[in-house]
């Protein structure tokens, strides 16, 4: 499992990866799974960090762990997602908030991506349309893809990598990055690639939490992570006096690194469009399920322990 670890190290020290403790990791070994414990990080990937669950029926995954997490010597509560790991035949499956490619998706550009992967060599793919993490997500992919599909592209939340090897994943991640960027380039999407480049002036930050804080979504996890209490105090951390920062700037005087890591996703997001009317942002319907999911209420609790409601 160390090769594992550090895998999933590595990714998580990268934010255009995941952010905050968004993604989720899984490995199978003979009738049992071992997948990323909800609330956790990628940078603290450990066996600490994992739940234990059997691998049953998808569709009763999530019951039968939410009944037995705490009865295993994994004490921890397996990440919402666990039913589309267990459904997925691969020994290890990766999720990831890939920045690019949700750059890619929110303008609509899934299909160009998929001419580029199919190019690089990737053909058994698949796009799943937007539909609430947890259970449902689930059933919209067991309805789209066959359990051995290597690589799902998940429309306005992330992708899916799966492979038999630490090295396959490697391998079609790299195939994904290349695909990400040209298509990028072709698009005149971006000026950056990473989210790393960008810096901001102080206002451009402030603009971003107004957008943020007025109900447009672009993503699941902003749903969770970012909401008016936790935005208050850090406006008043924004140095005014800067000319440009980055937000890794920001996460040094703030302290608050899983926040800030959601909101510098939807400021490259929104940086690196040219209107934001032609974003496909997420509807309000599903903005009401995701803050109302007892997943998220559970990983909310977890991020912010003053959370009480
Ligand atoms: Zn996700």
């Amino acid at each position: 499992m160390e090769k594992l670890f550090s895998l999933v190290r590595n990714l998580g020290s990268n934010i255009n990866y995941v952010q905050g403790i968004g993604g989720n990791y899984s490995v199978k070994i003979d009738n049992s799974i071992f997948i990323k414990a909800s609330g956790t990080r990628f940078s603290d990937a450990s066996v600490d960090s994992l739940a234990k669950c059997a691998l049953g029926t998808p569709r009763n995954a999530q019951h039968d762990a939410s009944q037995n997490y705490n009865k295993t010597s994994f004490s921890k509560k397996p990440s919402m997602e666990l039913p589309f790991h267990a459904y997925l035949s691969s020994k290890y499956v990766l999720h990831l908030h890939h920045a690019q490619f949700l750059l890619l998706s929110i303008h609509s550009a899934t299909e160009r991506l998929i001419h580029e992967l199919k190019k690089s060599g990737i053909l058994d793919l698949a796009i799943v349309p937007y539909s609430t993490p947890g259970i449902k997500l689930f059933q919209n992919i067991e309805d789209i893809a066959s359990t051995d599909t290597s690589l799902l592209l998940l429309e306005n939340h992330g992708v899916v990598i799966c492979s038999s090897s630490i090295s396959g994943i490697n391998s079609i991640l790299l195939r994904l990055d290349e695909s990400c960027a040209k298509c990028c380039t072709l698009l005149g999407l971006g000026t950056h690639c990473s989210i790393h480049d960008v810096t901001y002036s102080p206002a451009e930050i402030l603009r971003y939490i107004e957008y943020l804080s007025s109900e447009i979504y672009l993503f699941p996890d902003q749903a969770v992570v970012l909401d008016h209490e936790r935005l208050s105090p850090l406006v008043s951390k924004i140095p005014m006096n800067r000319e440009s920062l980055s937000f890794y700037d920001l996460m040094s005087i703030s302290g608050d690194t899983n926040t800030l890591e959601v909101l510098a996703l939807s400021a490259y997001i929104f940086s690196s469009s040219h209107s934001l009317s032609n974003l496909a942002t997420l509807k309000s319907h599903h903005v009401a399920d995701i803050i109302n999911h007892p997943s998220e209420q559970f990983r909310k609790s977890q991020l912010f322990p003053t959370f009480t409601s």
